[in-house]
């Protein structure tokens, strides 16, 4: 949520900064802003309500000149999106200029202090007490700038990446963090700043992650200086990175999460690699071979997540527990942190995140780790906050994800999930021997088994316009297939603004049937394994309803075809893994029913990815 740049160096920043902000704008589009100290050494701000092609308009014809500067997109917490709201925020006298992405909770009591001292805000936000608050505090204990915004962020309570300027410096740039993400680039003679490496990486591949409450002091032909708030000296390894800049890029398709849904054989394929082995017939997840012994003592597992990945995590209950026997419950992270959850020492917890940003989900680890529990992490970016805070952890290996609307990186949390459930099953001996070989090998099968599921992808966007008029749906499904039709259904909400409902089939009686009509689409996913018939029972109670029943089946199924008003085809696989199949689909779906609707499909109104507040 929210995406921030900086830049010092030799070249001119702003269009370094504003290409920064199009790298980070899945993260917030809301409203858009620069800072920029010109060689005159003034400080000019330039902000706007919308996205950053609105703030290049609005730009044109100004003064943007300057080898130093920062910059903001903004996914809104406090205060609407406009033009006053947006970021950078100036401090009274103008002299400083501040971005920000976090939410200071105590922001109404250093506001009502800060104007019984004199001081006027010209926002709504959170953000510009801490500008101000810096202000007072460097005016009248006479110190400088870093000074200022350590005294400044020991009151504020929340989270925050912030980056300060000052007119009158163009050597200088100030930064901290505490719960939200930031990224230092180290190039040669120039520094870059950011909420990820995705603006830094067509720069330079050496990077330093900032830990919580740490500041960065960024100084032109200095090294950066890394202090605490308390103001200890803290020296960091320069870490390289592994992206490469195509990874960033359309690769020519309309949309991000067009180019992410077809990439899902290939990433798939990666997030095994080298953890099964066919000829072996075996899987190894490091991870959890490591600590085999938590893995083997067990009690429980808990599982905590946000939006998708809490969907992921649903499916990892059903293959933990019919493979690897131990007993697991499914939590939203935001509810978990503030119920006081009983966690007891043998607990594991996995944390599941895309981003390893989520802020619940960070703070529901803190609160698992306190409590004696041993916390895995499956996370897709390298060096983000979760995998730096959990005991052990793998990463799905995706690349980068930057349509708002997650795919690629659902099914390889599953993927994930089911290679953990398989490890254990195997190190505890609760699976048969053959049982366990033949599921590495179908697992084996899913990536070309998604390059066949693909094929649907032209019927699917033939169908899609007939049901643009839709203004609900409903998405069944059962066992396995009640995770997916949860994701389905959000998929839909995200990106097309059709309200939709996943449900387990067996439930709609006890309520949602209510709503079926003949206007009303229900996907049921309805492969030929699990519950197959009673699922075409649910199908039955559909159709008696003159609903309209779309439903994915298992290739050559005339008996739920017959049934349905359309249906979607995928390979046969085990019922475990049907989630990795019929998942794309759906996704196709939703992706095909927003674009004939106009739907801005990578950036959803209201959405960001990688939700980085509470
Ligand atoms: N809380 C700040 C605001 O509403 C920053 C939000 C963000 O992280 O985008 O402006």
């Amino acid at each position: 949520m929210c995406g921030i740049v900086g830049y010092l160096g030799n070249k001119e920043a702003y269009p370094i900064l504003i290409k920064g902000l199009h790298r980070l704008e899945y993260r917030g589009y809301d409203s858009a802003g620069v800072a920029l100290v010109n060689s005159s050494s003034d400080l000019k701000v330039y902000k706007t309500k919308g996205k950053v092609a609105d703030l290049e308009s609005y730009t044109k014809g100004k003064d943007v000149s300057g080898t130093i500067g920062i910059a903001h997109t903004r996914w809104a917490t406090h205060g609407e999106p406009n033009n006053v709201n947006a970021h950078p925020h100036y401090s009274q006298s103008e002299s400083l200029a501040l971005i920000h992405n976090g939410i200071i909770e105590n922001y109404a009591v250093i506001k009502e202090d800060l104007i019984k001292r004199g001081y006027k805000f010209q926002s709504d936000t959170d953000t510009e007490v801490l500008v101000q608050l810096i202000e007072y505090i460097k005016n009248t204990n006479k110190i400088g700038l870093c000074q200022a915004v350590q005294l400044a962020l020991t009151q504020a309570v929340g989270a925050y990446a912030i980056a300060v300027i000052e007119k009158g410096n163009p050597n200088q740039i100030i930064a901290a963090r505490k719960s939200s993400p930031l990224v230092i680039g180290i190039g040669d003679d120039e520094f870059f700043l950011a909420s990820d490496a995705t603006p830094i990486i067509e720069y330079t591949n050496r990077v330093i992650y900032l830990d919580d409450e740490e500041v960065a002091i960024i100084r032109r032909g200095e090294e950066v200086h890394i202090k605490t708030l308390a103001n200890v000296e803290k020296t960091h390894e320069v870490k390289e990175l592994e992206l490469s800049l195509n990874e960033l890029e359309k690769g020519g398709f309309p949309h991000f999460m067009l180019k992410e849904i077809y990439e899902q054989p290939k990433r798939i394929a990666e997030a095994m690699r080298g953890r099964i082995n066919v000829e072996a017939n075996s899987v190894a997840l490091a991870g959890v071979i490591d600590n085999k012994e938590k893995f083997l003592n067990a009690r429980r597992i808990l599982i905590v997540a946000c939006g998708t990945s809490w969907h992921a995590g649903l499916i990892g209950e059903y293959l933990l527990e019919e493979f690897a026997r131990i007993p697991v419950e499914v939590e939203y992270a935001s509810e978990f942190r503030y119920r006081n959850p009983i966690i007891n020492k043998g607990d594991i917890v996995i944390a599941i995140s895309q981003s390893g940003e989520t802020a619940d989900t960070l703070a529901a680890i803190e609160l698992a780790r306190n409590a004696g529990a041993f916390v895995y992490g499956i996370c897709n970016v390298v060096g983000s906050s979760i995998p730096r805070n959990t005991d052990s952890g793998s990463y799905t290996h995706v690349g980068p994800e930057i349509g708002v609307a997650s795919t690629k990186a659902f099914t390889a949390q599953v993927t994930v999930l089911s290679l953990i459930a398989l490890t254990i099953a195997h190190l505890k001996g609760t699976i048969e021997p053959d049982r366990y070989q033949e599921l590495i090998k179908e697992l084996a099968s899913i990536p070309a088994k998604m390059i066949r599921t693909l094929e649907v992808n032209a019927q699917i966007k033939d169908f899609a316009s007939i049901f643009t008029y839709a203004k609900n749906f409903i998405y069944l499904g059962r066992g396995y297939n009640y995770p997916v039709a949860l994701e389905g259904a959000l998929k839909l909400k995200e990106i097309s603004y059709i309200h939709a409902e996943g449900y387990p089939a067996a439930e709609m009686k006890h309520g949602p049937i209510a709503l079926i009509d003949a206007e009303m689409p229900v996907v049921v996913i309805a492969p030929n394994k699990g519950m197959y018939e009673k699922t075409i029972s649910n199908i039955q109670e559909v159709k008696a309803r003159k609903g309209r029943v779309i439903s994915i089946i298992t290739e050559g199924d005339e008996t739920v075809k017959k049934l349905s008003d359309y249906t979607i085809e995928i390979p046969e696989t085990e019922e475990c893994f049907v989630p990795l199949l019929a998942s794309i689909p759906l996704q196709l779906m939703a992706y095909h029913i927003a674009v004939v609707k106009g739907c801005n499909v990578d950036q959803p109104r209201n959405l960001a990815k990688s939700v980085t507040v509470e």
